[in-house]
């Protein structure tokens, strides 16, 4: 095991705020979030930095998932970097590959890459006033000043407890851990799940197979993505006039925070737009009534996570297409028996069955003051002070944590206004030579309690369906207020909602503040 104090003068509890010295500080993870946070703490003046990543390639998200059809539903002129806007997408809305590449190379550009520890996971952090000892899977161990977890949301797949899944004898995988080396062509292939992944899937890979089984537990509603291809003419025009780009990615961000983000939370007008934008869609998509009707959902749209997908109706309506609705019985070596019996033989399967979304840091083990352990905290229902912190967690931030804005949002814009937040904390330790900045408990209980209050005026709540959007204890966790009314606070954060800490030694006294 090697030991490290970290290269921080001072060592191990020091305040690096009252020494007037660099920070140091680690990031937890190398896709979207961290990548940006590097690129924003640099920018801000903050240049200790390390980045640790469980694999060895930077991406998050874009490098894990490659099944096909993998595709963004967020606008790619909106999906991007507010500082590595590009002319070149070759689509209104990206292909997983084309962001993975642009991911690669925005952190090659802004000279992230060169600060990453691939393969090295984080498996421990435990707060030491007023630093956190971080230790890797390798069993090295460093010191830093503060902690950024950007790990992501979905991240950890879910297998589903059917009896017998592993008795399958054909081809089976998530579709996070998509075998490439799995022929599809003329195959009997059957994929469980009907969310936004499968919806992709379906609709790619359907006239290449022998037959398609999709065993569906739930219809989902689907609004149709109005994909484009763009001209080299327009983008030549975004490469000869830059500014086009912001206000082009400003239009799509004020449309779709506006419109969507005021739906979900509550705007009666504009869900029925969108209720309506689905019904048309499946009416003209499907003919057939009986198929219709049992891809008719019961709850309302935007009640799960909307999907966008143009290509779905076509696929289950072709002849090689099967939609089975009978509960899923057992799977048996040759396929999946339903309920009624029948024995769907499959040469494939395909687990569509989605992430656990109570993970976030998880199963890091994380240990704040007084031994306070993250996952008991959470116990299956994790919540957070502005989606960025927890009260007994000092100088340990997260991106896109739990109770933040999710769902049709560029996450990249979500994360971004996360690390402006942070950055605004760093700056007020630097300022007034803090040891350690944390929630107060009586905050983060108010900003929650708030939340709940709210919950039940959105969609996710009222719609009629379940989803990952609830956790162990039935309560949606994100956002509920307009995501605008979010973006708008992380501005400018209120320090009264902190525990301010100026000296390690007034810690324990503060505890119990609120
Ligand atoms: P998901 O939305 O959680 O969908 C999982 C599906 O599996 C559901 O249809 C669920 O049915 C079904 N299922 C789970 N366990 C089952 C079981 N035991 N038996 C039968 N069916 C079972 O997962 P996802 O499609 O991977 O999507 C997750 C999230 O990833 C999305 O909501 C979205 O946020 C993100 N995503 C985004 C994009 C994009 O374009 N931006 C693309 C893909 C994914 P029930 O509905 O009945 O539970």
């Amino acid at each position: 095991m090697n030991v490290h104090t970290g290269d921080i003068p001072g060592g191990q509890g020091a305040s690096w705020a009252k020494a007037g010295t660099q920070p140091s500080i680690a990031i937890i993870g190398a896709g979207m979030s961290g990548i940006a946070a590097v690129v924003k703490l640099r920018k801000a003046g903050y240049t200790n930095l390390t980045v640790y990543e469980k694999t060895d390639k930077v991406g998050g998200t874009w490098r894990e998932n490659q099944y096909p059809g993998l595709s963004c539903d967020v606008p790619s002129r909106w999906y991007s970097f507010s500082f590595a806007l590009t002319p070149d997408w070759t689509h209104r809305f990206s292909y997983g590959p084309e962001i993975q590449a642009y991911m690669e190379k925005t952190a090659t550009d802004f000279g992230v890459t060169e600060i990453v520890k691939f393969n090295t996971p984080v498996t421990d952090l435990t707060y030491e006033a007023p630093q956190w000892r971080l230790t890797t899977g390798d069993g090295d161990v460093v010191h830093y000043d503060l902690v950024i977890s950007a790990t992501g949301v979905l991240h950890k797949p879910v297998l589903p407890n059917i009896e017998g899944i592993e008795t399958f004898a054909g081809d089976k995988f998530h579709t996070a851990r998509w075998d490439h080396s799995v022929p599809l062509e003329g195959r009997n292939v059957g994929i469980i799940g009907t969310g936004s992944t499968a919806a992709q899937i379906v609709g790619a890979i359907t006239h290449k197979v022998g037959t398609m089984n999709v065993f569906q537990r739930t219809p989902q509603w689907m609004i149709p993505l109005p994909q484009k291809e763009y001209s080299s003419f327009w983008k030549g025009l975004l490469r000869r006039f830059p500014v086009l780009q912001k206000v082009i990615y400003n239009f799509y961000r004020n449309t779709m925070v506006k419109n969507f983000g005021a739906a979900t939370t509550g705007d009666q007008d504009k869900l029925k737009d969108i209720q309506e934008a689905c019904t048309k869609h499946l009416e003209e998509a499907v003919a057939d009534p009986a198929l219709r009707a049992r891809l008719t959902p019961d709850y309302q749209a935007a009640c799960k996570r909307l999907i966008f997908c143009s290509d779905f109706y076509p696929a289950i309506t072709s002849d090689n297409a099967n939609l089975i609705t009978d509960g899923i019985k057992r799977i048996v070596p040759e396929g999946i028996e339903t309920e009624d019996g029948q024995v769907h033989k499959l040469d494939v399967l395909v687990l569509a069955t989605g992430f656990d979304a109570a993970a976030f840091i998880l199963p890091t083990k994380v240990t704040g003051e007084n031994g306070r352990d993250l996952g008991a905290a959470w116990d299956g229902s994790p919540r957070a002070h502005r989606a960025v912190g927890v009260p007994g967690f000092p100088n340990f931030w997260m991106l896109e944590g739990p109770t933040g804005p999710v769902g049709n949002l560029s996450l990249i814009t979500v994360s971004e206004h996360q690390i402006d937040y942070i950055i605004a904390m760093l700056d007020k330790m630097r300022g007034e030579g803090l040891a350690a900045i944390a929630p107060k408990q009586a905050s983060f209980e108010a900003y929650n309690a708030a939340m709940h209050e709210r919950v039940p005026s959105t969609v996710w709540a009222s719609g009629g369906c379940s989803s990952w959007y609830f956790d162990k204890s039935g309560v949606p966790n994100l956002y509920p207020f307009p995501p605008e009314q979010y973006l708008a606070d992380m501005h400018d954060p209120d320090f009264s909602e902190y525990r301010l800490i100026a000296n390690i030694s007034d810690a324990d006294e503060l505890q119990g503040v609120a």
